[in-house]
């Protein structure tokens, strides 16, 4: 059967649409004054000082840690449970990757393993430069005392809130950087607000920012105050370190910043069909995902996992029957050392037990603001007939 209800989908409305067609029509099509303008709504939603706009959530972690100097020799730790993404910058800028199994209850990164492999990481001396965190679903991670922890061993703190846009940790919007170096976010269309590809990294310290528009953009400055002797005439720039082209367009700037007119509604609504599902799912045999106290999730996920104590259904045969029904149930995620090309770096079965045992267990159920009464009924009654039928 074919999929009729995604895991996730884009709302594209008229406003959207004559925004993007505004920019067809002006002299700008690359990175120009809506790209700014894009930048600015966000460092101020999310009330940090600085943020750059890249092509990518994946080109916005690689420039991230190139500002923050990861490089041969260095170690970027994060979680087993994410995208490659958040895994793969640290390679591209010639780091080890390791990480730090997540907790089984929050699924996020677990901060006592995080103490006690720091610990001992710096018994051994090889700390890590840079740890990306990850929002799992939209859910904050515990970004206190992560950040207790950075200070403690002098790490640099990364959050991958590509998941996470729009929602608040102790009150203040994620994105803020109280508790980290810089924050990413990705706008991909299943994402809560999309540019159909496009990332931005948020920052608080003005010697980052400034590092990060010049690595988007070829390591390039027009500056003179960045130059190494005085301008030789009106067309010179100079090349000051090895740069690349991650620059965003003003057609998906334009689409970027008419969505994030509807952030809160968008959030809104995914907090409201959230609440649905656990209502409607409390008495099947899963583990519905946990709200963290400290924090409103973006909720880009639903992820159920199936409870061993009270049922023997496989994961695969529910995955399979709600496929069946048309529903695009997906899995959020393989974990990232299972991958053969991390296993080939020496990763292995064992390595991140609670990581895998989510991984055995989870489905990421659709999400997303244009999911209607009858495809939510749809999709509870699917999971009931797949559990108990
Ligand atoms: C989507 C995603 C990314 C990558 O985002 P792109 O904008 O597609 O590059 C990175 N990390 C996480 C956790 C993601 O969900």
């Amino acid at each position: 059967m074919t999929i009729t209800i995604p895991y996730g989908r884009q709302d594209i409305t008229q406003a959207d649409i004559d925004a993007v067609v505004d920019v067809l029509k002006s002299d700008f099509l690359t990175q120009g004054p809506a790209v700014e303008n894009f930048e600015r709504a966000v460092a101020e939603y999310s009330k940090a000082t600085h943020a750059v706009a890249m092509n990518s959530a994946t080109s916005a972690l690689h420039i991230a840690c190139l500002a923050l100097g990861l490089g041969q020799g260095d170690w970027l730790w994060t979680t087993p449970i994410t995208f490659v993404a958040s895994a793969n910058c640290g390679l591209y800028c010639g780091a080890r990757v390791d990480f730090v199994d997540i907790d089984p209850v929050t699924t996020n990164i677990s901060v006592e393993a995080l103490e006690a492999k720091l610990k001992s990481a710096s018994a051994n001396g090889v700390l890590p430069k840079v740890i990306v965190v990850v929002h799992l679903s939209g859910t904050p991670c515990s970004m206190k005392e992560i950040h207790r922890l950075a200070g403690q061993y002098g790490v640099r703190i990364i959050e991958d809130a590509s998941h996470a846009i729009g929602g608040r940790y102790l009150g203040e919007p994620i994105g803020n950087c109280e508790f980290s170096d810089i924050t990413v976010f990705s706008f991909h269309p299943v994402k809560i607000i999309t540019s159909a590809e496009g990332g931005m990294a948020l920052t608080n310290d003005a010697g980052l920012a400034k590092s990060m528009m010049q690595l988007r953009s070829h390591g390039i400055s027009r500056d003179p105050a960045d130059m190494t002797h005085t301008p030789d005439g009106p067309w010179y720039y100079q090349q000051l370190s090895l740069g690349y082209n991650y620059r965003l367009t003003d057609v998906q700037a334009a689409l970027g910043l008419s969505q994030l007119d509807r952030i809160d509604q968008y959030v809104a609504a995914r907090h409201r069909i959230a609440a649905e599902y656990d209502r409607l799912l409390r008495d099947l045999p899963l583990i519905l995902p946990k709200s963290n106290e400290d924090g409103y999730s973006g909720l880009h996920l639903y992820v159920v996992r199936l409870d061993p104590t009270r049922t023997n259904r496989s994961r695969l045969d529910v995955f399979n029957a709600l496929r069946d029904g048309g529903i695009g149930v997906n899995l959020h995620y393989i974990p990232v050392h299972l991958q053969p090309y991390y296993r080939s770096m020496g990763f292995s079965e064992g390595d991140f037990p609670h990581a895998e045992d989510y991984y055995d267990r989870a489905i990421t159920i659709p999400l997303y603001p244009g999911l209607t009464a009858e495809n939510i009924d749809h999709v509870v009654s699917s999971m009931r007939q797949a559990l108990t039928g």
